[in-house]
């Protein structure tokens, strides 16, 4: 339920296009370094932004979304979407139990619990992933890999990496970190689904070191 696709990835690319500068929509750096600006800051960039009128030119950051008609519909039908993350689980809660108290609680922890736990994991993703973790990677934003929540997240919070190499499909690129969505990548590239996959060599990842 984080909005429409199209808008997501406008935001997503302005995000890359501008790393904790002006024109970040949510970056926690855009108040100034001390204790206040970086508490402010901190929920600007965990859930502020969503409150802000400052919208993202999808024309500019997302053209060729706008003109692929599948994902403009998938797009379009967000609210639809929206429904039936919160509806399917109290369906099946219903079904499974046959009961109003399972389809009930289903709701409750399969749709309300589940979908703002993952939202808080996201926006953890451009809150704590930009202010603390390690940095192995030369990025030029504050993108930091915080490895607690890489299994909530997908492997999204290897967030240093995703930043110093936004097009590598793996963001888990050492020893250990798990990372679900390379996974899925791998699995699609597998199945014929997803082509031109590109994934980290080590020449890359030692270029992109700061040990280099
Ligand atoms: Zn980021
Ligand atoms: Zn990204």
């Amino acid at each position: 339920m984080q909005g429409p696709v199209i808008t997501w990835v406008a935001d997503h690319r302005r995000h890359h296009a501008f790393s904790d500068k002006e024109g970040d929509p949510h970056s926690p750096w855009l108040f100034g370094t001390g204790v206040r600006a970086l508490a402010r800051g901190f929920w600007h960039s965990h859930m502020g932004w969503l409150f802000d009128r400052d919208l993202t030119n999808a024309e500019r950051f997302a053209p060729d979304l706008l003109a692929d008609r599948d994902i403009d519909r998938v797009s379009r039908l967000f609210a639809l979407w929206s429904v039936l993350t919160l509806l399917a689980p109290a369906l099946i809660g219903g079904l499974v139990t046959w009961s109003w108290w399972g389809a009930l609680t289903a709701f409750f922890w399969a749709g309300l619990v589940r979908v703002s736990l993952l939202h808080h994991v996201t926006w953890s993703i451009n809150s704590i992933c930009h202010m603390w973790g390690e940095r192995p990677f030369a990025a030029r934003a504050h993108s930091a890999n915080v490895w607690w929540l890489a299994i909530l997240s997908f492997g999204e919070s290897w967030h240093n990496l995703h930043h110093a190499d936004p097009t590598c499909a793996r963001h888990g690129v050492e020893e250990g970190q798990i990372d679900l969505s390379a996974a899925v990548i791998n699995g699609f590239e597998k199945a014929g689904w997803a082509t031109s996959v590109r994934w980290p060599t080590s020449r890359r990842l030692e270029k992109l070191s700061k040990a280099a």
